[in-house]
């Protein structure tokens, strides 16, 4: 029988395993500063000067929106095709786009019975008809409490009504050019396509879950390829001869509605900004191909998404990779000489300066959390002890083993706060990812108790906040640290909503972590151990994310990611015994981005956890923020 993971530390402490392990870890620093020496840095990246930044809008159901300020453009292409001539110069009002295709997932939410052929939830919808993109429109206009834009007889387009409709061609090729004037949003030839879209040459016949290609200049995604996408227009060849050149919105009778951007079908030639074609699918009986989706507009509400000066937008955010940090953090003070120091902060920050990379970063301070969100893991009692204990100057928390000072409540609370705000930047659109450098660690504490150097469960934490406060209702917790995270397993064990990854050394502390602890009741199967023999190294890491991992990510499809990020499976690590390389840490770094990228548009939040061979960790973290921000 296993040990159980609700349980006591049935095993020796953390330290005491450290301590067992000394004359080891000496040999290894040894080598460890041999390696340093002849290890090459990677230069760092640069930012594109001047380039515009989206202004990412939340709606009420979740939904990111680009907020895209109106102004002049030129419209069509000289003679590449008679129905994109003449090119005329038009001007559109501001207006907020859909950032990705709509996907299956969202569809079905308004109880629509989803037609695609490639099914997937992160998938585009294709073979959707015009009348029915329109349907889900009004849906979710009412949803969010806005005015319809269709009447629902006619399928007439009410532009002045506040909700959700199809584009016009305008606005998409606006859209789509993102300030350029360039056969596509990157330029002219079709060289770089294949980083942007997926169409014939690259989408191995099928669509693909939506935001895995680059976005363009002004934060969309899959403009050029995907799904073809429905315009709010009727379709004439000839419309650009007398089309009006303020908000032109097609003519007025026609059979046929206009489509836009490229499809996984398509040749080069059709992803292009300025392409047209169009597909007479109104007729809510006929079926649309399945090269067919679409994505959403609605006008900008007064005040809101307009900036003056025509498409001028703030220059570019320094990196789309937000840092937490609190100088309370190193006010978190352990026993002389213990691994779990200040120092572990201090020697990330100094090594990311001096490669650069700090300056990089979009940084974030964050506040305590309220108690409330810390009572969502920690029972009332425990957190009061925690507070009193710290206040009183006791020595450790429970046990020897989580030392304490004055200041560690305030930075256990700043810890867990440090992952909310990660998560806020995030759902607002200010970053793409981030990594939180706290002390203390979380992963080891449970509900009633601290233990293994951690107070609050930082990660467990935010998981719930993801769920309650921003509605995403799937969270997968891989965590990496050599130790297994018994207190996040504990938190989540009966719980579908949150799948819980850890590999980890055993038999090692806490003890728990084997094969066979599952999950349980309607949990089963939603925690996934791989315990691994002490020695295993990148290959053996590799292996499990590629077999055990990705394929249970996939399945379970996460709305959010969170790591645990310890890196104290570093070769060169004090405590752990596993050969994980600084290299092999940005490995497993790309496979959960990819996995956050293609199941929840890159949403990951990475929380230090271990890690105490002071230039492996840093050395590791650096590894780590060059993936995130790549
Ligand atoms: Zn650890």
């Amino acid at each position: 029988m296993g040990p159980d993971p609700h349980g006591q530390a049935l095993i020796p402490t953390l330290l005491e395993v450290k301590l067992s392990m000394s004359m080891r870890t000496f040999a290894l620093r040894i080598a460890g500063i041999c390696l340093l020496a002849v290890t090459v840095l990677p230069g760092c990246q640069q930012d594109k000067p001047g380039a515009p930044t989206p202004q990412v809008v939340t709606t009420k159901s979740g939904i990111e929106m680009v907020a895209i300020p109106g102004g002049p453009f030129e419209m069509g292409s000289k003679g590449e095709s008679p129905d994109e001539t003449p090119v005329h110069k038009v001007s559109v009002s501001p207006f907020w786009m859909d950032r990705y295709e709509v996907v299956q997932e969202e569809f079905r939410k308004h109880q629509f019975a989803d037609p695609s052929h490639f099914k997937g939830p992160k998938q585009p919808l294709d073979q959707i008809n015009w009348t029915d993109a329109a349907m889900y429109c009004n849906e979710r206009s009412r949803a969010e409490g806005l005015k319809p834009c269709y009447d629902e007889r006619t399928w007439e387009c009410d532009f002045s009504a506040d909700g959700y409709r199809l584009p016009t061609e305008a606005e998409w090729e606006y859209a789509c050019r993102a300030g350029s004037s360039t056969q596509y949003g990157f330029g002219n030839g079709a060289a770089s396509l294949k980083e942007y879209a997926w169409y014939a040459d690259n989408s191995s016949k099928t669509t693909h879950p939506v935001g895995q290609k680059k976005p363009n200049a002004w934060g969309l995604y899959d403009m050029h390829g995907n799904v073809a996408e429905w315009c709010n227009d009727r379709y004439a060849e000839t419309y650009y001869q007398q089309s009006p050149d303020k908000d032109p919105r097609g003519p007025a009778e026609g059979k046929e509605r206009t489509l836009r951007g490229g499809a996984w079908n398509s040749s080069p030639e059709s992803c292009r900004s300025a392409y047209r074609a169009s597909d007479p699918a109104i007729d809510d009986t006929c079926l649309a191909n399945d090269a067919i989706g679409f994505r959403c507009v609605r006008s900008a509400p007064a005040g809101l998404g307009q900036v003056d000066g025509g498409g001028a937008m703030e220059s570019q955010p320094k990196s789309q990779t937000g840092f937490v940090y609190h100088d309370i953090y190193e006010e978190h003070k352990t026993t002389p000489g213990h691994p779990e120091s200040p120092r572990r902060l201090t020697a990330i920050i100094g090594r990311l300066k001096a490669c650069g990379l700090y300056t990089q970063l979009k940084h974030l301070t964050p506040q305590a959390a309220s108690l409330n969100w810390i009572q969502t893991i920690h029972s009332p009692a425990y957190v009061e002890r925690a507070k009193s204990s710290c206040e009183q100057g006791e020595e450790y928390l429970d046990s020897p083993d989580v030392p304490i000072s004055r200041k560690s409540y305030e930075a256990a609370m700043t810890a867990a706060g440090g992952v909310l705000s990660a998560v806020d930047a995030i759902v607002r659109g200010d970053i793409r990812n981030a990594f939180c450098a706290v002390r203390p660690p979380g992963h080891h504490a449970i509900r009633d108790m601290a233990m293994g150097f951690c107070i609050f469960n930082n990660v467990a934490i935010g998981a719930r906040y993801i769920q309650q406060k921003h509605n995403l209702a799937k969270v997968l917790i891989v965590d990496w640290d050599v130790h297994h995270g018994n207190g996040t397993q504990a938190a989540f064990y009966e719980d579908p909503s949150v799948l819980y990854f850890s590999v980890h050394q055993y038999p090692f502390y806490p003890g728990s972590g084997s094969e066979a602890e599952k999950g349980r009741g309607k949990g089963l199967n939603y925690t996934i151990n791989v315990p691994l023999p002490a020695g295993s190294d990148d290959s053996d890491y590799i292996d499990a994310f590629e077999h055990r991992l990705r394929p249970a990510a996939m399945s379970f499809s996460p709305d959010f990611v969170l790591i645990s990020a310890g890196f104290d499976a570093h070769e060169h690590d004090t405590l752990g015994s596993m050969k994980v390389t600084t290299e092999g840490f940005g490995t497993l770094s790309g496979i959960v981005k990819q996995i956050a990228e293609q199941c929840c548009k890159g949403r990951l939040v990475s929380v230090l956890e271990g890690g105490y061979g002071l230039d492996g960790l840093a050395a590791s973290v650096e590894a780590h923020l060059r993936v995130l921000m790549g």
